[in-house]
């Protein structure tokens, strides 16, 4: 399995403080199937600034020591951009990265609310050919009470990335409830652990991917899967799967509240 979003690189956030806890990170990933993880340190979030050129230098060196110690896990550097005014300059100052070297970007907007020049911003990063993917929607309060807010952000060229605890209720009822109507109405592209430790936070990829097989279906967990390498592969995602009645009637729930906003 290819986990996209991680905190394993050692003292850059608040995930992995050290060479320990990535290597016992790295160890629990590999324990779980995981064989890529994309290192996404979170960047311009008010707390954390990690340019591109620091991420990479990490990235080698960890590899070189996960070699050494036998782990077998690649990481692949990436990061958890937050969405800010300088944004694009800073993409175009080379300080931000894109996903294990493609044209997937992971995008980090604020909880409370969706930002206002987000829909301006998807339309930049596709006008430069980047594919923008948000990070973990669910938790957004915004969209959690108004799920017709992501279908927008889709229609402007965004994916989603759904976090495996949110699905797997580790931050809550209402998260939780939030998360499987949105995967159940087709909202979602990905699903990743926003891993940062081995604890409360730690992957559950195969737990989650379990949790959609029991309640998705099959179809949707090899869609999510294969979309996932389609990320370190650098390919179009694939062809969503058919969406259940549950979820058609929250897609249309949504598809009703977009009509009376735009009417
Ligand atoms: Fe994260």
């Amino acid at each position: 399995m290819i986990d996209i979003h991680t905190h394993i690189l050692p003292g850059l956030d608040d995930g992995a403080s050290d060479w320990n806890d990535t290597l016992s990170m790295a160890r629990a990933a590999a324990a779980d199937g995981i064989s890529t993880i994309i290192a996404t340190p979170h960047h311009a979030n008010g707390r954390y600034d990690n340019p591109a050129a620091a991420i990479r230098e990490h990235v080698s060196r960890i590899n070189e020591r996960l070699a050494e110690a036998g782990v077998p896990v690649t990481i692949a550097a990436g990061q958890e951009i937050r969405v800010h005014d300088d944004l694009l300059d800073a993409w175009h100052r080379g300080e931000l990265l894109t996903l294990a070297g493609s044209d997937y970007v992971l995008i980090e907007m604020p909880f409370s609310h969706i930002p206002k020049q987000m829909e301006e911003l998807l339309h930049e990063l596709s006008v430069l050919n980047l594919r923008p993917i948000i990070a973990h929607p669910e938790r957004n309060a915004e969209i959690a009470k108004r799920p017709g807010r992501l279908v927008e952000l889709i229609e402007l060229g965004a994916y989603a990335q759904m976090t495996t605890h949110s699905l797997l209720g580790g931050f809550g009822r209402q998260i939780q409830r939030a998360a499987w109507e949105l995967c159940e109405s087709g909202l979602v592209h990905l699903v990743s652990s926003d891993a940062h430790d081995t604890g409360r936070r730690g992957f559950c990829l195969s737990e989650a991917y379990e949790a959609i097989r029991a309640r998705q279906g099959e179809p949707w967990e090899a869609y999510y899967k294969y979309n996932a390498r389609c990320v370190a592969d650098n390919n179009p995602f694939g062809s969503r799967p058919v969406v259940s009645r549950s979820g058609d009637n929250a897609l249309r729930r949504m598809i009703s509240y977009l009509t009376g906003r735009r009417g």
